[in-house]
């Protein structure tokens, strides 16, 4: 089959390589009809050092049950599927209490030996704990913001989460890339009164204002920390989503937090030392985060995209089959193109 194996920084290729096959009896083959170019990958993309045998790339996914294992149970050939860009056995102990980004089974997608899933199909670890089945067709008109539950938006939403975003309380988002503009929803979905965006670009702002975004602030630095707390009284906001992950943006997040209020962090950290801890630590700012459980909220945000209300999908704005993906990294990383799908 073909699929994409980054080998450098820059160095995208789609290549032939052998089909994947069950190699345990909990794992699912997965034909891939919907996969993702993550702002994540633009990170290998970025600084990866020259490999000879690369690494096959991809994370998000949507497709169809080829095969399963013998001891798969949940899932069946023809099912069509959520994949999540980890995957997690669903009976541990981290799995039961809603943190399958924990499961002691853990595993990432396009990551430490796994398939990626930019590519014609995908071998699936625990199927049964990582496969979600939609009851939808293949090429159903949801499919895009369906395609947002293996990352984007559950990253978005667990922000919120941990920022304790709930009705009334003032939120900003910091990153208008396409987990902040997910963000955004999320915040607006759980009640949000006010909801800034930190952002620059043009389009995404006009996206986030359809998203409910009621202010955006365009200012970087002191500038953007004094203009939130205009908006706010002086106080600051009461929760905040970071989706970057850059000393910066966790400096700017931990500035316009009130004091008691919380951070939700799910842009990867870019430093092993937490930016801004002194401020936070004396303004009682409570910072949380990690690698969203996507998982385990598919159940939560799944009707609101099946009933309309809410279209995180709206942020792709380009598709490309497999030949299309070595591209997609470019224009995304050009910042050409927000959000990628691919169609292999
Ligand atoms: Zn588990």
């Amino acid at each position: 089959m073909r699929a994409t194996v980054m080998h450098a920084a820059g160095d995208v290729r789609i290549e032939k390589v052998p089909d994947p096959t069950i190699i345990e009896s909990t794992n699912a083959l997965v034909r891939v009809t919907r996969a993702c170019i993550c702002g994540s990958d633009l990170w290998p993309y970025r600084s990866m050092a020259r490999s000879d045998r690369g690494q096959p790339m991809g994370h998000e996914a949507i497709g169809v049950i080829e095969a399963v294992g013998a001891d798969v149970r949940n899932v069946k050939r023809g099912d069509v599927v959520v994949m999540p860009f980890a995957s997690s056995d669903g009976t541990c102990i981290f799995c039961h209490e809603g943190l399958p980004t924990a499961c002691v089974h853990l595993g990432f997608f396009g990551n430490q030996g796994n398939d990626g899933a930019q590519a014609e199909a995908i071998r699936i670890p625990y199927a049964d704990g990582t496969l979600y089945p939609l009851s939808v067709g293949q090429d159903d008109a949801l499919m895009p913001s369906l395609l947002t539950l293996a990352d984007v938006m559950g990253t978005g939403h667990h922000a919120a989460v941990v920022a304790k975003v709930g009705p009334g309380k003032d939120v900003a988002i910091v990153g208008d890339g396409a987990v902040g503009l997910r963000g955004v929803i999320a915040a607006k979905r759980l009640g949000a009164a006010r909801n800034v965006l930190l952002g620059r670009h043009s389009d995404r702002i006009a996206l986030a204002r359809e998203f409910g975004a009621t202010d955006i602030v365009s200012e970087r630095g002191p500038e953007a920390i004094e203009r939130v707390r205009q908006l706010t009284g002086g106080q600051g906001v009461h929760a905040v989503l970071e989706c970057v992950g850059l000393t910066q943006a966790m400096e700017t997040a931990i500035a316009i937090t009130r004091a008691g209020g919380a951070i939700g962090g799910v842009g990867a950290p870019q430093e092993a030392a937490m930016p801004g801890s002194q401020a936070g630590f004396y303004h009682n700012v409570t910072v949380g985060g990690g690698p969203a459980p996507v998982r385990a909220y598919i159940p939560d945000l799944l009707p609101d995209i099946l009933e309309g209300r809410i279209q995180p999908g709206r942020v792709f704005d380009r598709i490309v089959d497999l030949d299309g993906v070595p591209g997609g990294y470019r224009d995304m990383n050009d910042r050409k193109a927000l959000k990628v799908m691919v169609r292999p």
